[in-house]
């Protein structure tokens, strides 16, 4: 298996206290284990991708949610504390799952990847649904606990049994 590690909305909108839709102290606490992630995948040379919501003035997922996320806004930005470095790749996105509407896949295949360590927020959207469909495109998916989080943490332990016993990906520790 070759692994590429997947860094999900790790924005402003969802991490800073400021943000529209943050996940509250859930989200801030996952921070340094996404951080710790980051860290020991470049160490490793494993790719890192982070996968980012951009959504466009009038997006129709904003008939489900607030506005959020805008593209070139503060609130579409990485956190400082988990800024890309040279190398690193960006997916905008602008639904739930990475691959919807974007190269992730195609990105993959041409590094020779089989295989997604994914972490960040939020555990039962964007994280679920984009371990739904790495899985329906057959790569292995692994998700560290302890590196994805919720603003609802009976829909991320929901989340996180769906993704082990539906999925059939792989939990590393159990987040509480
Ligand atoms: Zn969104």
């Amino acid at each position: 298996m070759k692994p590429t590690l997947l860094v999900v909305d790790c924005l402003n909108d969802f991490l800073d206290p400021k943000g529209v839709l943050n996940c509250g102290e859930a989200g801030r606490s996952v921070i340094p284990a996404i951080a710790r992630e980051i860290a020991a995948a470049r160490a490793q040379g494993v790719d890192v991708v982070y996968a980012c919501d951009a959504h466009r003035p009038g997006d129709a997922e904003f008939e489900l949610y607030p506005p959020h996320c805008l593209e070139g806004s503060w609130g579409a930005e990485i956190v400082p504390e988990l800024r890309p470095e040279a190398g690193d790749r960006i997916i905008r996105k602008r639904r739930f799952s990475a691959f919807f509407g974007t190269d992730l896949d195609l990105g993959l295949r041409e590094s020779g990847s089989d295989a997604l360590r994914i972490v960040g927020v939020c555990t039962n959207i964007c994280v679920l649904y984009t371990t739904a469909d790495a899985r329906m495109r057959g790569y292995g998916v692994t998700v560290p606990a302890a590196a994805v989080a919720s603003f609802d943490a009976e829909a991320h332990r929901f989340a996180l049994g769906q993704i082990r016993d539906v999925l059939k990906a792989t939990i590393e520790g159990t987040g509480e």
